[in-house]
């Protein structure tokens, strides 16, 4: 019987034959297990290869210069402990399209920046003007940094991995007490989960292997400490999920289609909070 990769749990089939509903790239069919223990969410298909979702992957094509408010937290956070003018070590685990080093670099001019990420090309076009930032293209396992870091900062990279013990792994060997760690991934407890479910745009079906609950991350990081947890997001997340639950293509770049999502989200602004990712600090004092 398949156990919870986070608490060892049973686990049952919540959602079967999930497709790739936010990009359509093939008709293969995932199921969703949920663990009776934690609550926890995962694909578990030994034969799954995921490389082919990534192609034209559309995160890795953002405008690095804008910044997101779920990211603004990483930069809050840092500047709790650290001052703009401070020379420290942070490292981007799965930097993605490097739009995190590249509001790091802005604000931390002194910092020692590093990235890594599987497919770490999007980054490096992105910070071209920056040659000062040691990249690494690697899966967490196999990263051949001897250091530890006085910062990590990973965006929206725990849920896609297949094995989350190897982040674990990382930070043992790269972090130390005084190490300042921030994560963010998707809620899983959010109310956009609970309204839309499989046609949840977190899902992101099967690019996401594993979506945490609370309890399943205090599993995960039991030798840690979770504080400074913080809910962020955008009611674009619902608008999306909406979209996916009637069948109506998100990528649809007509006029009329814009206005009406703009018109939805200002007003979805006004009246609902948005907590679909959640921010939290790790610390190694347990
Ligand atoms: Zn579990």
């Amino acid at each position: 019987m398949k156990k919870c990769k986070l608490c060892k749990g049973d686990l049952s089939i919540e959602y079967g034959n999930c497709k790739d509903i936010n990009f359509s790239i093939s008709n293969e069919k995932f199921d969703w297990y949920k663990c009776k223990r934690c609550g926890s969410f995962s694909i578990d298909d030994p034969n799954l290869s995921v490389s082919e979702y990534y192609k034209d992957y559309k995160p890795h094509k953002i405008d690095v210069s804008n910044l997101p408010n779920s990211l603004s937290i990483f930069i809050e956070k840092i500047l709790a402990v650290y001052s703009e003018d401070d020379k420290f070590d942070i490292i981007d685990v799965g930097c993605g399209s490097g739009v995190l080093l590249y509001q790091l670099k802005k604000k931390f001019p002194n910092a020692r920046l590093y990235g890594t990420d599987v497919t770490i090309s999007p980054a490096i076009n992105n910070l071209s003007d920056y040659q000062d930032i040691n990249f690494f293209e690697s899966e967490i396992k196999d990263l051949s940094i001897e250091k530890t870091f006085d910062v990590v900062v990973s965006s929206q990279l725990l849920e896609h991995l297949d094995d989350p013990e190897t982040m674990v792994e990382f930070l043992e060997c790269h972090t130390n007490s005084k190490s300042l760690i921030i994560f963010d991934i998707p809620n899983v407890e959010s109310v956009s989960f609970k309204l839309f479910g499989r046609n949840w745009i977190h899902l992101d079906t099967p690019r996401h292997r594993v979506l945490y609950t609370r309890t399943g991350l205090n599993y995960l990081f039991r030798e840690f400490k979770l504080t400074n947890v913080v809910y962020t997001g955008s009611n674009l997340s619902l608008w999306s999920s909406f979209c996916n639950s009637i069948s109506v293509n998100l990528h649809n770049n007509s006029l009329f289609f814009k206005v009406i999502r703009k018109v939805v989200i200002k007003l979805l602004d006004l009246f609902v909070v948005p907590d679909d990712k959640i921010n939290f600090t790790l610390s190694r004092n347990k």
